[in-house]
């Protein structure tokens, strides 16, 4: 049964780049988003597809490095290959691209990317002091509003906003319920399978499909969970997953470590539980966009107590038995946070702790799976 529903997954993202072109052909648009920080919202309110561009392989890098510094975290340079080389279909059909000053890599690369395609750079905070930061912050929201008008033609109002919040709210709770499956012991679903799900599910040029096909799956595993069916054992070492974002493509660590006996249940990253908030349906909808959006616990921010507390709720609710601490090369503020990540679960809940600094290369492979191995047998 859960076979059935990967077919059909496959189904919809085989058909999805033919909605994609129905949808641009009917005189509508798409606009591509790099993080997370980007309100999407705005874009569904102007009937423009939403589509993620994160870039996760690592076939664009030796494009990106004609330009790019080697010493560069992959998946900046992977996103700029990919828009450099024409190979991202997403990237090819999107009207614009909404880039953010999340980090420095990004930020500047965003520039020379702007030579390929009109960038729109939304000036982050660096810090989630609301009294501080909200109104220069929602500031950048309305202008990233008035710029979406122009490009479509259409104007955004607070209905359009508060429609599109409730149908992304939608989104993100299928997406939570999908997550929390992982929290029968055993779990129903491997850590890829979940992974691939999430990744796929998030191009979709019809939400609604994407919400349904996410509900439906949820169902299967609950109903899987209830029945004790599951691919590992109870005994299995349930790993939780941090840091940076990961997708299908830059999916090696979460690979080795289900290889090597484990179960990846839980992803505390943007392509993961980052994405399991809900905006405020009941207040102004530029405000509750803002204030939300803003209060993503990403690296980034300093200080960071978000990724804490939303980790201790993680490790408690997902029944974890160690933690895997991702940052991709060259990143230096998931890099440094590393250090008090380890502190806390080691000090705070006793559990064992790994940090990894790799990149999307194959080229540690090995070198990760001894590593890797050595942490399960602590378990
Ligand atoms: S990890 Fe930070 S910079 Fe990267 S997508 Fe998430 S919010 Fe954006
Ligand atoms: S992983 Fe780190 S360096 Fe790479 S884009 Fe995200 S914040 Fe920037």
């Amino acid at each position: 049964m859960k076979q059935d529903l990967f077919k059909k997954l496959q189904q919809i993202t085989d058909q999805n780049i033919a909605d994609i072109e129905d949808h641009k052909k009917s005189g509508n648009h798409a606009i591509g988003f790099y993080c997370l920080y980007a309100p999407t919202e705005l874009a569904a309110a102007a009937d423009a597809i939403p589509l993620p561009l994160c870039g996760t392989r690592q076939d664009p890098i030796e494009v990106a490095e004609q330009t790019l510094p080697r010493n560069l975290c992959p998946l900046i340079k992977s996103s700029f290959g990919f828009a450099a080389a024409g190979t991202c279909p997403f990237f090819s059909f999107s009207d614009m691209i909404v880039a953010d000053t999340t980090c420095d890599g990004k930020k500047k690369m965003f520039e020379i990317m702007s030579d390929i395609k009109p960038v729109h750079v939304l000036q982050l905070p660096q810090q989630q002091n609301f009294d501080l930061f909200l109104d220069s912050w929602k500031n950048e929201i309305e202008n990233l509003k008035t710029v979406i008008e122009n490009m479509t033609g259409k104007k955004i109002t607070n209905e359009k906003i508060s429609g599109a919040i409730r149908l992304l709210n939608l989104e993100r709770k299928a997406k939570k319920r999908l997550m929390d499956v992982t929290k029968a012991k055993p779990s129903p679903l491997t850590g890829m399978e979940l992974l691939t799900i999430l990744f796929k599910t998030g191009f979709f040029a019809d939400k609604q499909k994407g919400i349904d096909l996410m509900n439906e799956i949820a169902d299967v595993c609950n109903a899987l969970a209830d029945k004790g069916e599951s691919p590992f054992h109870t005994n299995t070492p349930r790993i939780l997953l941090t840091g940076v974002p990961t997708g299908v493509g830059s999916d090696k660590v979460v690979k080795i470590l289900e290889e090597s006996g484990a179960n990846v249940v839980a992803f505390e990253n943007c392509s993961g539980y980052k994405q399991a908030f809900q905006v405020d349906e009941t207040k102004d909808p530029v405000l509750a966009l803002a204030e939300q959006y803003l209060a993503i616990p990403c690296s980034v921010m300093s200080p960071n107590q978000g990724r804490f507390d939303l980790l201790e709720e993680m490790i408690r609710e997902f029944s974890v038995d160690g933690v895997v601490d991702l940052t991709w090369q060259a990143c230096h503020t998931y890099n440094v946070e590393a250090y008090k990540i380890q502190d806390f679960v080691n000090e705070r809940f006793n559990l064992p702790y790994l940090h990894i600094e790799t990149d999307y290369s194959e080229s540690d492979t090995e070198q990760l799976r001894v590593r890797i191995e050595a942490f399960l047998e602590m378990i």
